[in-house]
């Protein structure tokens, strides 16, 4: 997942931002003049604390203030392109300010070990907003257009928020239930070549939006269009109890990937969809979304929302594609989504992300889409939970349970206080040490939502419980562990459609379990010959398919490729990322021509090809939450030679020469002898003993990891969040 680091940056006009003071409190007088604040507890969270008066005084202030450190802190970004799009703002709308919020606060005390807590009803009597908004119609989408009742899903302006309460610890029970590992069943691995080929009996589950019409809000909407409706898939749809899922995250394959998120996003709804799930996506409408998807996209509604203390109402246009009974919502609005590329930088992704997290839910509300679980991934969602809990609560979608999923946990969405408040418009008191504020001066968006979100889950049992020490808590894990009664580790799995050699179109020859000896090697030589190895298949292939980042342990690989390259070995790296990486695999390429091969590139076809021509895949990955490569490979027959750290633990056994069980080279410690060590036990067996080579690749290909069994996990903690 190519997300930028999340180092917090702090604008030069956050100077007039409390960098010296000593309190959340203080850290709000300045952007929310009109309140008066109660000396709030420096400690872990607002302990009581009464707050009133409105902020409309302020907000020519505030407006400044954030101006400046928008701009200072972009540096040489431009932030005319935000200012541009204010040709979207509605027309003058008389927003009505926050009304006096009162405000009690729980102290809430993190504790090193998990905590149950009984749940305590939030009370929180959010007054309706009301809201004058002159018709208006977007011109922007080419769309046929009839002019409706006024439709609008705004959040209250007005809540009356109770103090951020810690949320509720789950039972004890729940915990890291997902250690354990998947159980290859032969029948199983027919099955993704099922899946893939089959078109479907399941009809996407679309409800007709009628949004609740509001008093008060002559919005002008639009009629929409009928949705495109996509081939669905055939698998029988489950008889497990029915529920809808809003999934919120910043991308998904196809549309935009970056890494691992994508494809998540891409195929865990699909399953769920089997599973007897209505589900619905919601993503941004990002500019690069490849024109093919933009085409079949119909445009679903519109309408205006306000954005934390801009005093501005924002554009939310929602753009519709259905698709194998996953129904996908685009949020567009061209100020926000305009890049090139789903993440910028911090200064322009926090405020994008804000909007997008506020819009989603506006516009579940909108669509009167009312979902049981909204179901939120990393940082760019994560304030979501937060959203449900305090703007959203007297809302309709308020009633839906929200879980948080960490796809990775290095990537947080942290930037100063007054920045976060300002674009987020959250009450003050979740901005305290048991939710949203890191420090004096920062607040962390994921932590935030790790806190209000009714269950968290990551994307193995190792990594959830990596996260709660030191070494990979990214300064989270104390919080992490407070919260670890609702914390689940679930493993994901990968895509039989997107995946499955026995029909990949990128594939010199295909082949499944029964005949991968005798078609492999075909893809081996015609890899070679693509990347301009010496074509010989009695090479020992070695490939690497990744991200070029600090993660994912290559300066263990760049410390021994001369010692890989033995002579029997090739060396196929496909990836972009750090220069660094980039510069010495070139070098690697140069000094090794005709062994080594460096693709600095992202090539989706090139990556299947890898897979399915190499003998093993490298992933020594320093951190690793769940890893898709190493079960990409394994489907593909080629052998993983793995750190065993998250995922990669949970996923690869390592291969047991006494009782030739396992399917793949493991090695603990970050360290490149042990790297080198775990590549030579595997050449090794390669050259020694092909015959229990081969027994692996097959026992690879024969293991289940498919998103059937991960998919049900989610499903059964869907269904304990909703008991009715
Ligand atoms: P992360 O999400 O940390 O990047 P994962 O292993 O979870 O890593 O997912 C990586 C996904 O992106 C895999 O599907 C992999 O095949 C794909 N991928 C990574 N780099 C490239 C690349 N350069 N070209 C094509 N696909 C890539």
């Amino acid at each position: 997942m190519a997300r930028e680091k999340t180092v917090s940056k702090k604008p030069a006009g956050a100077e007039t931002a409390p960098v010296e003071e000593k309190t959340p409190a203080a850290v709000n007088v300045l952007s929310e003049k009109a309140a008066v604040p109660a000396a709030v507890e420096k400690k872990a969270a607002p302990a009581e604390e009464k707050t009133a008066g409105t902020e409309k005084k302020t907000t020519a202030a505030r407006k400044k203030t954030a101006a400046a450190s928008k701009k200072t802190a972009a540096g040489k970004k431009t932030t005319a392109k935000r200012t541009t799009a204010g040709t979207k703002a509605a027309p003058a709308t008389e927003e009505k300010v926050a009304a006096p919020v009162e405000l009690k606060a729980e102290p809430v005390k993190e504790t090193a070990a998990p905590v149950e807590k009984k749940v305590e009803p939030v009370k929180e009597a959010a007054a309706p907003v009301e809201k004058k908004a002159e018709p208006v119609k977007e011109a922007a989408i080419p769309v046929e257009v009839k002019a409706e009742p006024a439709k609008e899903a705004v959040a209250p302006v007005e809540v009356k928020a109770e103090p951020a309460k810690e949320a509720v610890a789950a039972p004890a029970e729940g915990k890291n239930e997902t250690g354990k590992k998947k159980t290859a069943s032969a029948e199983k691995t027919a099955s993704g070549a099922k899946k893939a080929g089959t078109s479907g009996k399941k009809r996407a589950s679309a409800k007709k939006a009628e949004p609740e019409e509001k008093k008060d809000e002559p919005v002008v909407t639009v009629e929409e269009t009928a949705p495109v409706e996509e081939s669905a898939p055939v698998n029988e749809v489950s008889n497990l109890p029915r529920r809808s899922i809003a999934f919120i995250g910043s991308e998904c394959h196809p549309f935009v990937k970056t890494g691992g998120l994508g494809d998540v996003m891409y195929a865990l709804p699909r399953e769920l969809a089997r599973l007897n799930c209505d589900v619905r996506v919601i993503l941004p409408r990002y500019a690069c979304i490849p024109k093919e998807y933009q085409d079949k996209m119909v445009y679903r509604g519109e309408f205006y929302m306000d954005l934390g203390k801009t005093g501005r109402n924002y554009y939310v246009g929602i753009m519709e594609y259905i698709w194998d009974g996953v129904v996908y919502d685009f949020i567009d609005n061209q100020e926000f989504f305009t890049s090139g590329n789903p993440y910028t930088n911090l200064v322009d992704d926090i405020p994008k992300y804000c909007f997008f997290s506020k819009a989603a839910l506006a516009a579940l509300n909108y669509m009167n889409w009312i979902p049981d679980i909204v179901h939120c991934h990393d940082w760019q969602a994560a304030l979501v939970p937060v959203y449900l809990r305090t703007l959203f609560r007297d809302t309709p979608v308020g009633r839906a349970k929200s879980i948080l999923t960490i796809h990775n946990l290095r990537f947080q969405g942290v930037y100063n206080i007054p920045t976060i408040q300002y674009w987020s418009g959250l009450p003050r008191e979740v901005f305290g040490m048991g939710a949203l504020q890191q420090n004096w001066v920062d607040a962390n968006m994921l932590k935030g939502g790790l806190a209000y979100a009714d269950r968290i889950t990551t994307v193995s049992g190792t990594y959830a419980g990596e996260i709660q020490t030191s070494e990979y808590g990214e300064g989270l894990e104390d919080h992490l562990r407070y919260h670890s009664g609702k914390l689940r580790g679930i493993v994901n799995g990968i895509d039989y459609g997107m995946w499955n050699p026995e029909t990949d179109p990128a594939l010199a020859e295909n082949y499944g379990l029964g005949n991968v000896l005798d078609h492999k090697m075909a893809n081996k030589l015609a890899l070679q010959k693509e990347l301009g190895l010496e074509e010989n298949t009695d090479k020992f292939v070695i490939g690497l398919v990744s991200r070029l980042t600090d993660q994912k342990g290559l300066d263990l690989v760049n410390a021994i490729v001369p010692q890989i390259l033995d002579g029997n070995t090739q060396m196929v790296v496909l990836g972009t990322g750090d220069k660094r990486y980039e510069d010495a695999f070139r070098f690697y390429e140069d000094a090794y021509k005709g062994t080594f091969s460096a693709c600095i590139q992202y090539d989706e076809a090139r990556a299947h090809r890898i897979y399915a021509g190499a003998d093993a895949l490298l992933v020594p990955s320093r951190f690793e939450p769940c890893g898709l490569t190493q079960l990409n490979a394994m489907h593909y027959g080629t052998l993983p030679i793995v750190r065993e750290t998250g995922g990669l633990k949970d996923t690869v056994e390592p291969y047991n020469e006494f009782t030739g069980d396992g399917n793949g080279f493991t090695f603990d410690r970050y360290d490149a002898g042990l790297l080198l060590g775990a590549i030579n036990r595997a050449k090794t067996l390669y050259f020694d003993n092909r015959y229990h080579w081969d027994e692996v690749v097959q026992r690879d290909m024969d293991k289940d990891v498919s998103w059937e069994l991960s998919a049900r996990q989610y499903k059964d903690l869907y269904l304990e969040l909703t008991q009715w």
